[in-house]
């Protein structure tokens, strides 16, 4: 016989897992049976490993989230760097000058900007929170396809299992089947940029700063890591990116170095590499009856701004928030109109962040004349105008508070 519950969480991501943990924290979680299904193994972060390649800048207002739902302890006990500093300036100037973008925790009384974590570190903090509660966890189990029927769906494994539910969640990442098995439209569009990532190790002391120098071919982010390397994010051509996968590590922190415009000084290659190829994607419906999608799964942003696992918090409190009001009203909560509260609470929300970030990559990786004057002049105006600076640093904040 089929397995059978309330709502199936495709995909144990820090979206799909903050759902789960919300939900299973709700006043009404007697009324869920609740599983989570992921086609990977359990992830696992000891403090003893070396720091991931891959780590996500968290705002202060997702460390809140985290902490409300009793992850957060676990990932500081391990490690997490608190950045209390923010520049981003461009290729034509410096980051001390008068144009270059500053941000300063203690501007905006709070003590830190954020946290650099681990996902993995991320992921494995609010599994233990998730495996305290009475949810069924299921890993190493690819869903291969979606089957509806009236009120119910199906999700299918890969070993033939079929598990139903008044609800699935979608929240398997970029490239969602639960997405595709739903048929539902996206909106995508290239950066033409890939992402080169790895950790090297600056002669300098990065100072709990997180920089962003923008060059004309991407922006070039440096994250500080709580062991004195900086986590760098190279958005650039993707013959650059492939060049610097196979770059020897002297021809690495030379290329970096100089991209860097050796504000952190020398730069020495110090961890492991990856690329990541960039586009952008929004769907065009964030629910359908009984499927709702959250996190990479609906949306894709440049990381520039460091926001789109941020983003899938949010969508995950915006969801479960929207399934608990509705189980409190007698409500059937893999219901259309139900769902289409959430949707109408994130659609809106995470379009703006979408074509900022778009805008502002473009803004910035343009050669005319006129667009390198129109924005050295908007950074000046925008770090002397106080309402707008404040309304920017609250959105990259994410404080709920
Ligand atoms: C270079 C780079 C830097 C970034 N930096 C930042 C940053 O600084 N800050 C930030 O907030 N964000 C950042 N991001 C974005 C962030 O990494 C993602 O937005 C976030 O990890 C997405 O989380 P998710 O849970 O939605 O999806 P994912 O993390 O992709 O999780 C999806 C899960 O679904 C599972 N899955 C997939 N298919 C199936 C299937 N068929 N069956 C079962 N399970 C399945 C996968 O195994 C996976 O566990 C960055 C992204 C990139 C590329």
């Amino acid at each position: 016989m089929n397995k059978r519950y309330h709502v199936v969480i495709v995909g144990a991501g820090v979206a799909g897992l903050a759902v789960a943990a919300l939900l299973a924290q709700c006043k009404q979680r007697e009324q869920l049976k609740l599983t989570v299904i992921d086609a990977d193994a359990r992830v696992v972060r000891r403090a003893s490993d070396d720091v991931a390649l891959r780590v996500s800048a968290i705002a202060t207002g997702s460390a809140e989230l985290l902490q409300d739902i009793g992850a957060w302890l676990a990932v500081i006990a391990t490690r997490a760097c608190a950045y209390d500093s923010m520049r981003v300036w461009d290729e034509s100037s410096t980051d001390d000058s008068g144009d270059a973008l500053r941000f300063d925790a203690a501007d905006f009384a709070v003590s830190q900007l954020g946290f650099i974590v681990e996902n993995d570190l991320l992921v494995d903090a609010i599994l233990g929170v998730v495996e305290r509660q009475d949810v069924d966890l299921l890993f190493s189990a690819p869903i291969v396809s979606l089957e509806t029927a009236r009120n119910t769906h199906q999700v299918v494994l890969q070993d033939g299992r079929k598990i139903e539910a008044d609800l699935i969640i979608g929240a398997d990442g970029a490239h969602s089947l639960v997405r595709e098995c739903a048929g539902i439209e996206s909106r995508e569009w290239e950066y033409e940029q890939v992402a080169f990532v790895s950790h090297l190790r600056p002669e300098k002391s990065h100072a709990n700063i997180a920089r962003q120098r923008f060059l004309a071919t991407g922006p070039l982010g440096m994250l500080p890591l709580v062991d004195g390397r900086i986590s760098v994010v190279w958005s650039t051509t993707a013959e650059q990116a492939q060049w610097a996968m196979s770059a020897t590590d002297e021809e690495l922190g030379s290329a970096l170095g100089n991209a860097s415009d050796h504000v952190l000084g020398r730069l020495s290659a110090a961890g492991p590499r990856g690329a990541f190829p960039l586009r952008s994607r929004h769907v065009k419906d964030y629910v359908k009856a009984g499927i709702a999608l959250v996190g990479d799964a609906a949306h894709a942003v440049h990381p520039l701004a460091g926001q789109g696992a941020n983003l899938g918090l949010q969508d995950a409190v915006s969801l479960a928030d929207v399934i608990n009001t509705a189980l409190q009203h007698g409500e059937y909560p893999g219901d259309r109109p139900v769902l289409r509260r959430y949707e109408r609470a994130r659609k809106g929300a995470n379009a703006t962040m979408l074509h900022f970030m778009t805008g502002l990559n473009r803004l910035f990786a343009t050669d005319s004349a006129l667009l390198k004057e129109l924005r050295t002049t908007g950074m000046w105006l925008f770090n002397h105008s106080g309402p707008i600076r404040e309304h920017v640093v609250k959105v990259a904040l994410g404080t709920r508070r």
